[in-house]
């Protein structure tokens, strides 16, 4: 069997930590299957939907390395949408219902103050044809729903294992509006099936959809004559640092807010392909590692905690792992050279911050200076140019015979006069970077 896995991301927003788990997870599953990867845009309801948003999500999961082997969009389907619904509205499974909004929301509120469960009453199956047609007089247009089994819906969920949705304890879902537009559901089920999907991998928010689903799924089956049901992996959902959900935070938690931020895409999928499994987390600058080792039979149900200190960790860790060459462009963007980069890399948690290190060793510092006298006798015995890496530590031995001053006392005052800062790269990769002139003049306190 060809594994073909689709995303199907709504573009009414951008794409964020949370909703790139699933992106990752199908990529990942088809990689280490040879399958196909379907990038499929649920544009269906097109007052919220935006070109714009569908293009910020396309950017975002290529600069992430998720490319796809099919995309289409679902507006462009609308014929094959209409076909089915036709069908089933034929075989009486989708059926006109015309309560206002009003009329659902008091049936509601009586539901409750009797402590029944809020599950539509399907009324709207017992009105007369007389009745309808009063209903289209007036001017009503219907809305259409689903008619469930009303029994239970039974799947092997390959990350939850045996999984459950009673169908008589959810409303008859609404899969047509009344101005038309259709909701996710239909269409979602009629390409899940036209587009021969094998498995569905998803956040465990669409569990009890999927249970819906499957009836849907089971009657377009029938409708179309052929298809088969997918399986599927419902994932457990990301938590904060904090313990609480991220769904008030995902704003800051988008790709593209992290892309600005200047992060590594191997950091985020290096996290995003561990996070909840039972391997641990580890920088991995190649993502088609990362599809070999991919396995449901690793994902744990657990909520997986996410946090940005880790996301962090991990971006300088692959930026020390990254060949030069994998960074000349970006680095040489940022006036960075590759005798800079190799000094201070080990010091950057982001690429930009090279930039700092670069203004260290080339550009004008303000030096801190401890204690004058120590750093006059220090600047008078810098060699002269050209420095090379032995030159540190052949300064700091005649700084010491000098000065008496040995351990911290001698390197951290010569490290602050030099860098202007308490930390920092190797001394002796820095010092032939920043020559002897300019040790000269910061080791007396100028700005240099
Ligand atoms: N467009 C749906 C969503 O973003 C897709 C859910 C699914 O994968 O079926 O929630």
């Amino acid at each position: 069997m060809t594994v073909i896995v689709r995303f199907a991301p709504s573009p009414t927003g951008k794409i964020h930590v949370g909703n790139v788990r699933a992106a990752l997870w199908n990529w990942l599953f088809a990689r280490s299957r040879g399958g196909k990867f379907i990038l499929r845009i649920d544009d269906t309801d097109q007052e919220r939907s935006t070109k714009e948003n569908e293009d910020r999500i396309r950017a975002d999961l290529l600069w992430l390395g998720l490319n796809w082997d099919e995309t289409f969009s679902q507006s462009s389907r609308f014929a094959d949408y209409e076909q089915v619904s036709a069908a089933l509205r034929a075989k009486g499974l989708l059926y006109p219902c015309y309560e206002t909004a009003e009329d659902l929301e008091r049936k509601r509120r009586l539901q409750r103050t009797r402590g029944l469960p809020p599950v539509y009453d399907r009324a709207a199956l017992a009105l007369s044809d007389a009745q309808k047609k009063a209903f289209e007089a007036e001017g009503r247009r219907p809305h259409w729903r689903f008619k469930l089994s009303q029994r239970p819906v039974k799947w092997h969920d390959l990350i939850r294992g045996e999984t459950v949705v009673d169908t008589a304890s959810v409303s008859d879902p609404v899969l047509i509006r009344e101005d038309g537009m259709y909701l996710y559901t239909l269409p979602s089920c009629i390409d899940d099936i036209d587009a021969k999907i094998t498995h569905v991998i998803r956040g465990e928010d669409h569990v009890t959809n999927a249970g819906v689903q499957i009836e849907i799924m089971k009657a377009v089956i029938d409708v179309r004559g052929a298809g088969k049901l997918p399986e599927f992996a419902h994932h457990s959902l990301l938590i904060g640092a904090d313990g609480l959900g991220l769904s008030k935070r995902l704003g800051s938690l988008s790709i593209e807010q992290m892309r600005e931020d200047g992060l590594e895409p191997a950091a985020i999928t290096s996290l995003l392909a561990k996070l909840g499994t039972a391997e641990p987390v580890a920088p991995q600058p190649d993502i088609m590692a990362l599809a070999q080792s991919f396995d449901f039979e690793k994902v744990g149900r657990a909520p997986a905690r996410f946090d940005e200190a880790d996301l962090l960790a991990l971006n300088a860790k692959i930026l020390h792992q990254l060949p030069y060459s994998a960074l000349e462009e970006r680095l040489a963007a940022l006036g960075v050279t590759e005798a800079l980069w190799e000094a201070v890399k080990g010091n950057v948690t982001k690429l930009a911050d090279a930039a700092d290190w670069k203004a260290v060793a080339y550009g004008a510092i303000d030096p801190v200076i401890e204690d004058q006298e120590f750093a006059a006798q220090a600047a008078a015995l810098v060699p002269d140019d050209p420095l090379s890496e032995q030159s540190w530590g052949a300064f700091v031995e005649r700084v010491k015979q000098k000065t008496g001053t040995k351990g911290k006392a001698l390197f951290h005052p010569l490290r602050l006069a030099l860098t202007g800062r308490e930390k920092g790269p190797e001394m002796a990769a820095l010092f032939p970077l920043i020559g002897a002139a300019r040790a000269r003049a910061r080791l007396k306190g100028e700005r240099a």
